[in-house]
């Protein structure tokens, strides 16, 4: 079963959830990612510019 949860905030990409696993990140919040930004959104923060 596939149900569409929402978009990711970053790409607009449809995140969904497949049964019954959410294929994306939901952060505390409250913003949906798909993993492939939030990934990026993790090494950004490994690596602060500075
Ligand atoms: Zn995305």
């Amino acid at each position: 079963m596939r149900e569409l949860v929402s978009l990711c905030k970053c790409c607009k990409k449809d995140v969904y959830c497949i049964d019954g696993f959410f294929n994306g990140v939901h952060t505390e919040e409250k913003e949906i990612y798909c993993f492939e930004c939030y990934e990026k959104l993790m090494k950004e923060n490994e690596n602060p510019q500075s």
